[in-house]
């Protein structure tokens, strides 16, 4: 009888819940997977993956209703086994609901409705701690995703604006957050010097396209070299991976693109305000880069970020300042060694 795994909170949380889809799916075959509409493409190509369900719940399925709804249709797949990393009531009601005989999910408020509660690790990267779940080690499934050959021709196309064939290498820059606070203020002025020595593509949903445009321009009005696509709101989640995944680099704030990174194999330097990586949710594997201003009192401020900062100033984004990024580009060598 197929697994379920309902995993319906941020995006980034889905790409981390990979590995536990591929542990589980080891052990139990390709599993099925309730998730948010937003992330149902990423993960409906994934090696692990039998079906996705996509469960909209600010939206058309929200309330009661659709959880009523949404727990009869599971109920027919007659499912053996729940895993819910995600801790929350909605998550525990909906596998009760589907009425799954073993539900497994991590100790927390409502871990008496589940019929197995394992700890959550305290320390450690998310999508180790979310791997907990299955009783796998830390490390031994990474995050992973699969986009189609139909994403990467969308992302040629892309590439093929500013002259680029697939051969020649280039920097992606992910500006946006839906935190405000997590957003580095800066990525014009070191996207006047990445276009030096690389092109750019800037990537982001359709909201960071103005921010996309004055980046481009910002760059191209320098004596830049080479030239920079703005990409933002023309790619979807799965073309927005495939392409990350062709970049010898991604510069990006603590949000979804920074995972995306992680499961394509990309080179990473991430920009830390509010938050820090003992979260949990910085790169994953050695030589990547996560920057935060050391020594400010006020950080970490909240486990998201803000909208805005609470105190005004902005320090922990603003004196994190554009040499310090561009010399741990350099030091890290993705443009050198591929320039
Ligand atoms: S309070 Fe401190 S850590 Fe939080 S946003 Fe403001 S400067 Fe950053």
């Amino acid at each position: 009888m197929p697994t379920l795994v309902v995993q319906t909170a941020f995006l980034g949380d889905v790409v981390l819940t990979t590995p536990l889809l591929s542990a589980l799916a080891a052990h139990h075959g390709p599993v099925d997977v309730v998730t948010t509409p937003l992330a149902a493409p990423l993960l409906e190509t994934h090696p692990a993956v039998r079906n996705v369900i996509a469960y909209d719940k600010r939206g058309g399925d929200r309330g009661w209703r659709g959880l009523r709804r949404l727990g009869r249709r599971l109920r027919a797949e007659r499912y053996e086994h729940a895993y819910l990393p995600h801790r929350s009531l909605r998550t525990a009601a909906l596998s009760l609901l589907a009425r799954i005989p073993s539900r497994i999910g991590f100790s927390g408020t409502w871990s008496f409705l589940y019929t197995d509660a394992r700890p959550k690790p305290a320390l450690g990267h998310e999508s180790d701690r979310l791997l907990a779940l299955a009783d796998e080690a830390p490390g031994a499934y990474p995050p992973h995703l699969r986009p189609t050959a139909e994403d990467e021709r969308v992302v040629a196309d892309v590439l093929a604006e500013i002259g680029l064939d697939g051969g020649f290498p280039f920097v992606a820059v992910a500006p946006g957050s839906i935190w405000g606070s997590k957003r580095w203020p800066y990525y014009r002025e070191l996207a006047r010097h990445l276009v030096d020595r690389l092109p750019l593509v800037v990537i982001g949903a359709r909201e960071d396209a103005a921010l996309g445009d004055e980046i481009q321009r910002a760059a191209e009005g320098g004596t830049g070299r080479h030239r920079v696509v703005n990409a933002c709101g023309k790619l979807t989640l799965r073309q927005s991976a495939a392409l990350i995944g062709q970049a010898a680099l991604l510069v990006t704030n603590d949000s979804a693109p920074l995972h995306l990174a992680t499961a394509m194999g990309t080179r990473i330097v991430a920009l830390f305000g509010p938050t820090v990586t003992e979260f949990g949710f910085g790169p994953l594997r050695v030589g990547d880069v996560a920057l935060g201003l050391d020594g400010l009192q006020c950080r970490p401020c909240s486990p998201h970020g803000p909208p805005r900062c609470p105190l005004g100033h902005h320090r922990c984004m603003r004196e994190l300042t554009v040499e310090a990024v561009t010399r741990a580009i350099e030091d890290l060598g993705a443009l050198r060694r591929r320039s």
